[in-house]
């Protein structure tokens, strides 16, 4: 389907170098795809050391091992803090996962005692306790998505399969939330998520998604896909873009065989 007048989003990718690791870059061909596929321009931006940042209707940030994450923080709170805070007030959409997303809370302690300030966009605060492999949480991740989450899903997405995210984690950081009320993507069925206590994964504020998931998280997951996409045309056009269900087969086919593998 083509939209009538020419659709087109930007997204900015934090940091493509140094932030990428388990296939993290493979979100952004999804959504590059899943928009070409609806005549929908997705022009995407690179924002790295020391340059700045342009406007944009989408964000997007890989993780990294502590090593990069060392290698960033320093210049995201010098050159990136001021306008990614306003963005993020903006409603503007970001996908952050694992490394990303904790540095985008108040701070990351690492396993050698460093202290990584964040920007405190997320009221989140993370501590890894050691680098032990014992200390890690390690291995796929399946998630129940939040009810409300879910719903608000159901906007952007007729049929979804299962109400469930699935990834892969690998992290030292254990993650908990600063104060009483915040939202999560959803209840983890397997693995750890956002601590080894909770069974919670992920974190949502504003339009921010913060993930635990690898993998990359959205290939196998085209409700998450088809929801940013959509919230980012939304801000950006009204109500005034033409939106089609995608034929995602293949996806859910993918998304099944991983849950059931996890569940049985
Ligand atoms: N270095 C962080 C940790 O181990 C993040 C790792 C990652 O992004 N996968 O907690």
């Amino acid at each position: 389907m083509k939209n009538k007048e020419k659709i087109s989003l930007t997204l900015t990718h934090l940091y493509p170098e140094e932030m990428n690791i388990y296939g993290d870059r493979g979100n952004i061909m999804t959504l590059h795809r899943r928009s070409e596929w609806r005549g929908i321009e997705l022009n995407v931006l690179r924002s790295g050391l020391g340059q700045k940042i342009k406007e944009s209707d989408l964000y997007f940030m890989g993780g990294g091992q502590d090593n990069d994450m060392y290698a960033v923080f320093d210049d995201m709170l010098k050159n990136k803090k001021e306008i990614l805070k306003r963005e993020v007030k903006d409603g503007k959409v970001f996908l952050l996962i694992c490394g990303a997303f904790q540095l985008f809370g108040k701070y990351f302690l690492d396993s050698q005692g460093r202290e990584m300030e964040g920007l405190d966009i997320l009221p989140v605060e993370t501590q890894a306790p050691g680098d032990q492999l014992k200390d890690r949480c390690l291995g796929n991740l399946l998630t129940r998505l939040d009810p409300d989450l879910l719903n608000q899903m159901g906007a952007a997405y007729e049929e979804i399969v299962s109400p469930t995210l699935v990834g892969f984690e690998n992290h030292s950081g254990q993650t908990y939330a600063i104060g009483e009320k915040y939202e999560t993507l959803g209840k983890v069925e397997y693995g750890k998520g956002n601590n080894s206590k909770q069974k919670l994964e992920g974190f949502r504020f504003f339009n921010v998604i913060g993930s635990y998931s690898h993998g990359p998280i959205l290939p196998k997951n085209p409700h998450l896909a088809d929801f940013l996409i959509y919230q980012a045309l939304q801000n950006k056009y009204g109500d005034h873009f033409e939106w089609v269900q995608l034929d995602d087969d293949i996806e859910w086919q993918a998304h099944m065989v991983m849950k059931q593998r996890l569940l049985s």
